[in-house]
């Protein structure tokens, strides 16, 4: 429970701002919250990226067909 010395009261974390200050002083009590893309897990950033890769690769591959280099 984050405390606050100028309103000298307990926070509950979710009354707390976004980015973790108190609503009524605006001190910082706590660590901003993470939004955004930064909170994805990064397991899902190396699935993408062989995701990409496999597209990119498959594309390759229908264009080289495509144009009859095999
Ligand atoms: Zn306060």
């Amino acid at each position: 429970m984050p405390w606050c010395d100028p309103c000298e009261r307990f926070f509950n974390p979710n009354t707390l701002n976004r980015d973790g200050t108190c609503p009524s002083c605006g001190k910082q009590l706590a660590e901003p919250q993470q939004q955004g893309w930064r909170s994805v897990p990064w397991h899902f950033w190396l699935l993408l990226g062989a995701l990409v890769l496999y597209l990119g690769w498959r594309l390759i591959q229908g264009v080289a067909w495509a144009t009859g280099l095999f």
